[in-house]
C-alpha cells in the first residue's frame, strides 16, 4: 500500500488525482489532503477519503472543519498555514507527495518532500522554475524520485530511454514541447489586446485551474515549460523547442541524434499522466478514454508565433540570463495573471510588466532559499509597481 500526501487536493490535478486514486483502493490510500480557499470541497474530500492530516490556511478553518470531521466521527488531525504544509509533505509516514498547489505558494511544501526523500509528484511547475538548482540538488542529495506530472515532460520522461541521465543526455538531439496555442491561437494582435478574463480560461482542450488557462493563452505556460524541462532533463535551451499542436494528442517528443523521433500520445487527459506517475514504473487504469486517432483524422503543426505571444521568448531570455532570472519571471508573470484576472490589466500587458521587472530587478546567482524568496519578493514588488503606473494613466 503507498500513502499518498496531496498538496493542492481542491484543484483541478487535485482532482483529477484522487479520482485516479479511488480506481486503486487497494493500492493506494490519502494520507493528507490540502487546501486554501475551498472548504466545502476539503469537507467533502475528508468524508470520502477520510485522511490522517487535513492543512488548510488559517487557525480559524483548521477549528471549523476539524469540529465537522470530529462530530462525523472522524479523527483526521487538522493543521494549517505553510508549517502545516510542510508538517504534511514531509511525514515519514507518507512515501509519495502529488505537489499539486499553484504557483510560488508550493515551493517550500515542494521542496520539503524532496528533502525527506519522497517520491515526488511535480505538478507545480513554477516551484522548479523558481528554484532550479537548489530542487534539484535537494532531489538527488535526499535520493527523492521525481516525476513529472505536466503532460509534456511526463510525455518527454516516457521517451527517454530507462537509463536515462540527466547529467549526461547522450543520444538526445533535441526536445521538442507541444503546444496547443490556447483559446487565441488565430487571434489577431488588436483582437489579443481587448480579451477578457472569461475567455482567457477557457482553454480548447484541457480543463484546469485559472492560473495555468491563462498562462496556456499567453503561452507563458510553455515558456515555464521550457524552463521545467531544462531543470527534468538537463538539456540546455537551445536544444528545447517548441512546437504549436492544436490537437493535444502528441503531448510531446524526444529527437535522437539517428533521426530516430520518439512520441507520447492519447487524449488530452491529466489523469493519463497522473496514472503513470503514480504507477511507475508499472501501469494503471487511468478512467481517461482511449485515443481513436483514425476519429481526429488530422494532427497538424506550426511555429509559435514571437509577436503575437512574447512571453515564450521571455522565458527563454531568463533562462539564458541565468542566475534567479527565472524566479524574477515567475513572480511578475503570478502578479500580471493575478491583475489581469481581476481586470486591472490587459492581456497585451503581460509581457510588457514582465520585460519592465526583468529589466528592473537585479538576479543575481543565489544558492540558498531565502535569496530565492528575496529575488521573489523584490520582483512581486516591480511587477505592482508597474500595475500601479498603468492603472494611473
Ligand atoms: P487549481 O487552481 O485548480 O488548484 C490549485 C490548488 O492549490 C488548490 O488546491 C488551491 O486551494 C491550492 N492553493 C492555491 N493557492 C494556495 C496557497 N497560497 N497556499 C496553499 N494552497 C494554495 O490549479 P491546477 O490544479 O490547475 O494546477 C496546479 C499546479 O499544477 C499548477 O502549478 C499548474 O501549473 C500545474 N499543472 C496543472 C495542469 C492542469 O491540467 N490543471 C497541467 C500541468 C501542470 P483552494 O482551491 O482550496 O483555494
Ligand atoms: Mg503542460
Amino acid at each position: 500500500m503507498r500513502y499518498i500526501t496531496i498538496l493542492g487536493a481542491t484543484g483541478s490535478i487535485g482532482a483529477s488525482t484522487l479520482e485516479v486514486i479511488k480506481l486503486h483502493p487497494d493500492r493506494y490510500k490519502v494520507f493528507a489532503v490540502t487546501a486554501y480557499n475551498q472548504m466545502d470541497r476539503l469537507e467533502q474530500c475528508c468524508l470520502a477519503y477520510n485522511p490522517t492530516i487535513a492543512v488548510v490556511s488559517t487557525p480559524q478553518q483548521a477549528r471549523a472543519l476539524s469540529n465537522i470531521l470530529k462530530s462525523a466521527g472522524l479523527d483526521t488531525e487538522v493543521l494549517y498555514g505553510e508549517e502545516g504544509l510542510i508538517a504534511a509533505a514531509s511525514d515519514s509516514q507518507a512515501d509519495t507527495v502529488m505537489a499539486a498547489i499553484v504557483g510560488a505558494a508550493g515551493l517550500k511544501p515542494t521542496l520539503a518532500a524532496a528533502k525527506a526523500g519522497k517520491r515526488v509528484l511535480l505538478a507545480n511547475k513554477e516551484a522548479l522554475v523558481m528554484s532550479g538548482k537548489i530542487f534539484m540538488d535537494a532531489v538527488n542529495s535526499n535520493q527523492a524520485k521525481l516525476l513529472p506530472i505536466d503532460s509534456e515532460h511526463n510525455a518527454v520522461f516516457q521517451s527517454l530511454p530507462a537509463h536515462f541521465d540527466r547529467a549526461s543526455p547522450l543520444g538526445v538531439r533535441r526536445i521538442l514541447l507541444t503546444a496547443s496555442g490556447g483559446p487565441f491561437l488565430n487571434h489577431s494582435e488588436d483582437m489579443l489586446a481587448e480579451v477578457t478574463p472569461d475567455a482567457a480560461v477557457r482553454h480548447p482542450n484541457w480543463v484546469m485551474g485559472r492560473k495555468i488557462s491563462v498562462d496556456s493563452a499567453s503561452l507563458m505556460n510553455k515558456g515555464l515549460e521550457v524552463i521545467e524541462a531544462h531543470w527534468l532533463f538537463g538539456v540546455p535551451a537551445n536544444k528545447i523547442e517548441v512546437i504549436v499542436h492544436p490537437q493535444s494528442i502528441i503531448h510531446s517528443l524526444v529527437e535522437y541524434i539517428d533521426g530516430s523521433v520518439i512520441a507520447e500520445l492519447g487524449n488530452p487527459d491529466m489523469r493519463v499522466p497522473i496514472a503513470h506517475a503514480l504507477g511507475y514504473p508499472e501501469r494503471l487504469t487511468s478512467g481517461a478514454d482511449f485515443l481513436d486517432l483514425i476519429r481526429h483524422g488530422k494532427l497538424t503543426f506550426t511555429s509559435p508565433d514571437p509577436n503575437r505571444f512574447p512571453c515564450l521568448n521571455l522565458a527563454y531570455a531568463a533562462l539564458n540570463a541565468g542566475g534567479s532570472a527565472p524566479t524574477a519571471l515567475n513572480a511578475a508573470n503570478e502578479i500580471a495573471v493575478a491583475a489581469f484576472l481581476e481586470n486591472r490589466l490587459s492581456f497585451t500587458s503581460i509581457p510588457l510588466l514582465i520585460e519592465d521587472v526583468l529589466d528592473m530587478v537585479s538576479c543575481p546567482e543565489v544558492s540558498t532559499i531565502e535569496e530565492i524568496i528575496e529575488v521573489d519578493a523584490a520582483a512581486r514588488h516591480a511587477a505592482m509597481m508597474f500595475i500601479d503606473r498603468a492603472t494611473v494613466h
